[in-house]
């Protein structure tokens, strides 16, 4: 109770960042498990989480959608769909040795870096991967050409990794991380060597760049920002420590259950965002409840304006 008052007797306006929440990769993908559902009926086998969230895997569990870490939890003949985080060669191959029907719900700028890594593999280049180990996204690429795709996680590694011809080399970035990071990695790379060169447009997908954008001018003006997502989700990851890096404190939350009062006390300003993973219906509930806090004012602090949408593969597309 007292931790209520505390936080009721702040709060006084609540700045949204925008864009946040859903990105036209994630759209695209719960759709075709959506329309997969329809068209087909439940059981529909998902090969990993199709898209970062508790609350979507929810939703569409409960609808009959069965999630699954490998293909051997496959039925034989059954409906399957892979995730929006890509999956190595190897997979894909296991599907056809199975004769798996498959729907591939990838997102197009997922498959964009798997055609970049075939294409410096291919040219001989050892391919700097700069991402996370053990994501989805990063083991799906590195599939692409395991002898020669090396993983650099993070400075650190930057600073040490060995590559087999200086004069070869290319990097790829995973496309969620943080921009300002990645930019520091590539630095370092390029220091160490000159001949390194990269994709032709970034890696790091606008729905990252642009959310990472928007909460950064929206924590210059909070005292606290919460951001709304899962803890597997990478990009909502990156825009807490986006906003810590702008000096707000910032906590990840799956949704409004998941805010601790005591983060509120004393906040006049709260800001919010959303991975790109997480519903906007998780934001308003957050909203909601600030509102009932006491918070007067709820603006919206917009950076930049998304207009982009991907198509359907071709077995869910409408006729
Ligand atoms: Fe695609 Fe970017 Fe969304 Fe990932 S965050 S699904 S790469 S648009």
């Amino acid at each position: 109770m007292a931790e209520w008052a505390a936080a009721a007797g702040s709060v006084d306006q609540v700045l949204l960042a925008s864009p946040r929440s859903f990105c036209a990769g994630v759209e695209r993908a719960i759709a075709v498990v959506d329309q997969a559902l329809r068209r087909h009926g439940p059981p529909i086998y998902v090969r990993k989480q199709i898209v970062h969230n508790a609350r979507v895997v929810a939703d569409l569990q409960a609808r009959g959608a069965v999630f699954v870490d490998e293909l051997d939890e496959v039925p034989d003949g059954s409906l399957t769909i892979f995730s929006a985080h890509g999956v190595a060669p190897a997979v894909r191959r296991e599907a056809a040795d199975r004769h798996l029907p498959v729907i591939d719900a990838t997102c197009p700028l997922v498959t964009k870096v798997h055609a970049e890594a075939r294409r410096f593999a291919g040219r001989g280049d050892t391919v700097l991967l700069i991402g996370h180990a053990g994501h989805e996204e990063t083991e799906g690429t590195l599939g692409e050409a395991p002898e020669r795709i090396r993983l650099v996680p993070d400075a650190a590694a930057a600073e040490t990794v060995q590559v087999t011809d200086p004069s070869r080399v290319s990097y790829l970035v995973q496309t969620t991380l943080a921009v300002d990071e990645a930019a520091g990695i590539v630095d370092t790379l390029r220091q160490r060597f000159p001949a390194l060169t990269g994709p032709g447009s970034d890696d790091i997908c606008y729905a990252t760049t642009n959310r990472q954008g928007a909460i950064t001018a929206v924590a210059e003006r909070a005292d606290v920002v919460l951001v709304v997502g899962s803890t597997n989700s990478s990009n909502s990851r990156r825009l807490v420590e986006v906003a810590e890096r702008a000096d707000a404190r910032s906590h990840l939350v799956d949704d409004v259950g998941g805010v601790d009062l005591r983060w509120l006390a004393g906040a006049t300003t709260v800001g919010v965002t959303a991975g790109a993973s997480a519903p906007p219906g998780l934001v308003d509930e957050l909203v909601a409840a600030l509102t009932a806090l006491g918070a007067r004012e709820v603006s919206e602090h917009t950076t930049t304006v998304e207009d982009v949408s991907f198509t359907l593969p071709k077995e869910v597309r409408q006729p």
